[in-house]
């Protein structure tokens, strides 16, 4: 049986793969069964921030393999303390839950909110309040926060206590607010499963102020859009505002499992013995892997990732079939005149790895990609588009 045939027979049936089986990779570029080379614009959905088998990457986790790979949280490892005091001078926030996914993250900031707002504003002060259009993670109660029907079906009962509101319009928000008791609100700066939607700079500012007045919570979701990846090394830094609360994932660890809760002032002391927990949180492998990945964060880089969105955008907006580039930094959605799925297979079959979101090309290429391999790779994505 060949790999595709065993996948099919013993792998859940919840992926649809692209018809390719990828054996190795270096930096941005990645190798298949038959030998073919691939340009990756797709990072593993924002995760490899640089790229496949990095060095500095791999020693980091290599050298912790080497010493502990993992004691439980009962006892004090080195690398998960380094890691959450880094995040926290580096994102404003106080104190760092660690869990070992976006949604595991996003769980973990929904209990500081509901706690903190319990303790605060009694028992009937839960409600979270998230976007239309968002998604926070396919957990049931991650589910019921994200806001898209569709991943809800076949699902119920879900978690109560989730409301959504229209994105970019503050008015509906505070109409809401008028009405129920709400413990937090939770966005996303970035729709990236929605289709790489930006929010409005007002809208996120205005919800800053609105729930700073009725100490509501605001949960920013940087699963996605954190650790550099929008330009800013978490999103919220475009918006000149302060969270309550960050979640992030993804790219965090490089290629390694992790999730984190990053807790702002207001919560930093919500959560006590015994009130949280994961086996795997802070695993010292992830985060000495992290530790590399926020350390290389720096202003040059955060400098390259915007001069090649630049270069991105400016190729593109020219291609007759190209309508509109959304997006910051490594994070851009692309919506074309053909269907996006169409697209991305000329791509695939020109050698270039691509995403889609909703009706957008999404492309997410690591945070180091040269400008030799980007540069072959855009010249592929503007042929593919051109009508
Ligand atoms: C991917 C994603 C999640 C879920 O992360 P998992 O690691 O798959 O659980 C949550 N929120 C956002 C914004 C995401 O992009």
């Amino acid at each position: 049986m060949s790999i595709k045939e065993i996948d099919k027979q013993y792998i859940a049936g919840t992926y649809d793969r692209f018809p390719i089986e990828i054996v190795s990779g270096k930096g941005s570029l990645v190798y298949d069964d038959e030998g073919n080379e691939y340009i990756d614009m797709t990072s593993g959905i924002g995760v490899t921030s640089f790229g496949i088998a990095d060095d500095e990457w791999k020693n980091a986790a290599i050298e912790q393999i080497n010493k502990v790979q993992h004691m439980s949280n009962l006892y004090y490892t080195q690398p998960c303390a380094e890691l959450a005091k880094v995040l926290c001078e580096r994102s404003g926030m106080k104190k760092v839950f660690f869990a070992n996914s976006g949604a595991e993250a996003n769980e973990g900031a929904i209990k500081a909110a509901r706690k903190y707002a319990a303790e605060k504003h009694g028992e009937d002060c839960y409600t979270i309040v998230t976007l239309s259009n968002s998604f926070h993670g396919r957990t049931i109660t991650t589910l019921s926060a994200t806001g898209q029907q569709h991943y809800h079906e076949m699902y119920h009962p879900l978690t109560e206590g989730f409301r959504h509101t229209t994105v970019n319009d503050i008015y509906e928000f505070i109409a809401l607010i008028s009405k129920i008791k709400v413990a937090a609100v939770m966005i996303e700066c970035i729709q990236g499963e929605g289709g790489v939607i930006t929010l409005d700079y007002d809208f996120v500012k205005e919800l800053r102020e609105v729930t700073a007045q009725k100490d509501i919570l605001l949960i920013v979701d940087e699963v996605q859009t954190g650790n550099g990846r929008t330009g800013k090394l978490y999103s919220y830094m475009n918006y000149d505002i302060v969270p309550d609360i960050v979640t992030t994932a993804k790219g965090l660890a490089g290629g390694l499992p992790i999730g984190a809760v990053l807790l702002g002032e207001k919560v930093k002391d919500v959560f006590g013995f015994g009130d949280h927990g994961s086996t795997f949180g802070g695993n010292p492998v992830c985060c000495s892997a992290a530790l590399s990945v926020i350390n290389r964060i720096d202003d040059k880089l955060l400098n390259s990732i915007n001069e090649k969105s630049q270069y991105i955008k400016d190729e593109l907006k020219s291609v007759n079939g190209v309508e509109d580039i959304s997006g910051m930094g490594l994070m851009l959605g692309i919506k074309t005149v053909k269907p996006a799925k169409e697209i991305v297979k000329i791509c695939m079959d020109n050698g270039v790895l691509c995403l889609t979101a909703k009706d957008k090309v999404r492309l997410l290429p690591a945070l180091n990609i040269d400008t030799d391999a980007l540069k072959k790779a855009v010249n592929v994505i503007k042929e593919a588009c051109k009508v």
